[in-house]
Order: structure tokens, then sequence, then C-alpha cells
């Protein structure tokens, strides 16, 4: 396997191309960024203890039938995955009202979301993710109508099973981003599911569990993370 310079460089992790033409090289990094990169720091483990998640996560979805682009991990914190034509849209699920949808809508935090709320948002930094509907998406191309449909009914079916899963480790799911993209014909969950990505509230002291430690100086992030690790995986 041979490492070069990264293809794409993200605000945590480093894609690199290998040997094989159907796989790529992801490494986690230990950089750990909030507010669209305007609040930046390097915590040790960080790579390692979101990789493990993500690929704890990912072989259970796997396992229960969700296509994702994970392979296999090489080391505790490169992931081989399927090279995957990245969908510019997050698919956000939430089960409780939270950050942003309490800051821009009359939702009391902590109120629950019945069935969940999926929203979309446009991936762009410079325009901070900016709220996207299904017709601004068919119209720039991203997706068409069937394939809008097709990620909404997987992002719910992650949900289920996410939410299975963190609720037997005293967690709830609070809500999570998701992004897809394409391989052939085919749609796959991409990126990462870890505590960047999710959030998760300690279900006893409704503690925040997740970036949201490091968003707002809530206390030792990587303590929590490495905490979200020893519940979810043992280790
Ligand atoms: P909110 O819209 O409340 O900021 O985020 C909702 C959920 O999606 C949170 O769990 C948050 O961590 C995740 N999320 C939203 N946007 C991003 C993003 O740009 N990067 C990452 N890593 N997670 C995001």
């Amino acid at each position: 396997m041979t490492e070069q310079e990264p293809i794409y460089r993200g605000k945590a992790k480093s894609v690199f191309r290998s040997d094989n033409p159907d796989e790529l090289i992801v490494k986690f990094r230990d950089d750990i960024t909030a507010f669209d990169g305007a609040k930046k720091d390097e915590l040790a483990r960080k790579g390692a203890y979101n990789a493990r998640v993500s690929a704890y996560l990912f072989r259970y979805l796997e396992e229960n039938g969700v296509s994702t682009h994970f392979v296999r991990m090489e080391d505790e914190t490169t992931m081989i995955v399927r090279p995957l034509k990245m969908i510019p849209v997050e698919v956000i699920v939430r089960n409780i009202a939270a950050g942003s949808l309490v800051r821009n809508y009359p939702f009391e935090e902590g109120a629950p979301l019945n069935p969940p709320v999926i929203v979309l948002d446009y991936k762009d930094d410079a325009r901070h993710d900016p709220m996207i509907n299904d017709e601004i998406i068919v119209a720039l191309g991203f997706m068409t109508t069937g394939e809008i449909a097709e990620v909404k009914k997987a992002a719910l079916k992650i949900n289920d099973l996410l939410k299975e899963k963190i609720d037997k480790i005293g967690l709830d799911l609070v809500d999570f981003k998701l992004e897809f993209g394409r391989h052939g014909d085919e749609i796959l969950l991409g990126d990462e599911i870890s505590m960047d990505s999710m959030r998760l509230w300690d279900k006893k002291s409704h503690a925040s569990m997740d970036k949201d430690v490091y968003r707002f100086d809530k206390g030792d992030v990587m303590a929590t993370y490495a905490e979200v690790v020893r519940r979810l995986t043992g280790e």
C-alpha cells in the first residue's frame, strides 16, 4: 500500500489513494474543529477514538443491512473504504430538539421529536452549511427525487439501529449527521459516525457526551470521548 499526498484533506480526516482502485485510505487525525473551522485544536487520541466508534458502528450497520463505504481498519486511525463521489448534502436526523433546531425554530431544548425530524443541509463551510430542501437538491443536480427518498429512508433505518445501540449504553441519541456518496450505481453511507457527528446525552445526568463538550467548553473532551468508546466497545 502506497501513501503520498492526500487527495483530499478535510477538517478532521485525510483521504489517500491506495494501490487498489476500489479502495481509499482514510486517516482520522487528532484535529478537532467547531463553528465551521473557527475554533480549532489538536487533542491526542481523538482520531483513534472517532475511528474506533465509526468502525464499530459501520460494522454494526452493515450486519443489519445498511450499505456503507467501510471495508476494514488498517490500524487504529486508518480506515479502508470504498471510493465514493460524495453528495454535498448533510442528512441530519433529530430525535430530541437541540442545537441549531432550537436556535432557529421555536422548539424547547430537550423536547422529544416523534416521529424523528430529518433536516438536510448544503455542505459548504463558506456558506455555513445552510439548510437545503428537496427542490433545491434536484435543481442543483445533487440527487433525483427518488434518490432523496432512498437516502431519507436509509437515514431513518440507521436512526432506528443507532438508537437501539446507544440506548443500551445509557445515552440518548439526540441527533446525528450522515453523508452519502455514489459508488457506481449505488448510494452508500460514507464519512464517519462518531462523537464529532452525533449529539449524545447521558440518560441520568443529561450531560453532553459528544463534540458539544468541545464546542461549548463543557469539560474534558478526551475523557468524554474515551468514556463513549468504553461504553460502546468495552475497550
Ligand atoms: P446542528 O444542526 O444542531 O448544529 O447539528 C445537528 C447534528 O448534526 C449534531 O449532532 C452535529 O454534531 C451534527 N452536525 C451538523 N453539522 C455538522 C458538520 O458540519 N460536521 C459534523 N461533524 N457534524 C455536524
